[in-house]
């Protein structure tokens, strides 16, 4: 049985464009944020809303996920996804090829008994269940750019679901595995709250940023102070993050300690 706070939850979004992105992509991201918010709207579910967001900016070639995902220092194009929800579910793959959006190879986990999949056996799972093959156009990798991409999504029965993706970051060896698909790291879901992370995945995953900023909005912080404190005391210096978080009602909310990480919230009219 739903409960109260569940009844009365009011539908809200919040996305990042990545934390280095910069302003000039706040267009694209507000494109991706509409798009969750319709679902929404109609009565549609936090998992539909976060993915098919999530699907605007991988097919964005602006940003690092999906379709303009970077180069690893071996020229090939190698993606991670990932996406939990407040009941309690999870997916994930890792490094995975020719596969234009792996969010929905990552959601399609959600109800199996495994979590996460990685490199040649996500793509033979893929393809045992339909998912577009074709080859990723990527883009060169580039100086101090973490561009990837993040949802974060609440529906009208207060499930909570946040859905991140990316190429990894610039410079990057064949086989490094960044925060997105570390649970706790690039993004972390419980009932009454989700976060997701993006910036230098390596900083991310040892400060476990969103599972303790989770922890720290759950405590009864808010939610932006609990995204700073997580900037100001779990990141080494110079470490270029970002953070987006929605809890149980209310609006969602972004934080970056570097040059206006493009995000955007909307939240359903009572
Ligand atoms: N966090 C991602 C990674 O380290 C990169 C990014 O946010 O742009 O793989």
């Amino acid at each position: 049985m739903l409960r109260e706070a569940h009844r009365l939850a009011i539908p809200a979004v919040v996305a990042h464009g990545g934390a280095g992105a910069g302003p000039e992509r706040l267009a694209n991201v507000e494109r991706a944020v509409a798009i969750a918010a319709g679902i929404l709207d109609a009565g549609g579910s936090a998992i539909e809303a976060a993915v098919e967001a999530c699907v605007v900016l991988e097919d964005d070639p602006v940003f690092n996920a999906g379709t303009g995902s970077v180069f690893r220092t071996d020229g090939s194009v190698h993606l991670d996804a990932s996406i939990q929800t407040s009941e309690g579910k999870m997916g994930f793959v890792i490094a995975m090829q020719d596969t234009p959006n792996p969010i929905r190879v990552a959601a399609d986990l959600l109800d199996e008994g495994i979590n996460g999949l990685s490199g040649d056996g996500a793509r033979l799972w893929a393809d045992s269940k339909g998912f577009e093959k074709s080859n990723v156009q990527g883009r060169p990798p580039f100086e101090g750019a973490t561009d990837t991409i993040g949802v974060v999504a609440r529906d009208k029965s207060g499930l909570i679901v946040c859905a991140t993706s990316t190429g990894g970051t610039s410079n990057r060896p064949p086989g490094r595995v960044g925060d997105v698909p570390l649970p706790g790291c690039g993004f972390w879901v419980q009932e009454g709250v989700g976060v997701g992370a993006t910036g230098i995945g390596e900083a991310i995953t040892r400060g476990m940023i969103s599972l303790r900023v989770a922890d720290r909005i759950l405590d009864g912080n808010d939610l932006e102070e609990s995204m700073m404190w997580a900037l100001d005391e779990c990141l080494e210096e110079g470490a270029e993050v970002g953070i987006i978080a929605l809890g149980a009602e209310g609006t969602g909310h972004g934080v970056s300690n570097s040059t206006n990480m493009p995000w955007s919230s909307w939240i359903a009219r009572k």
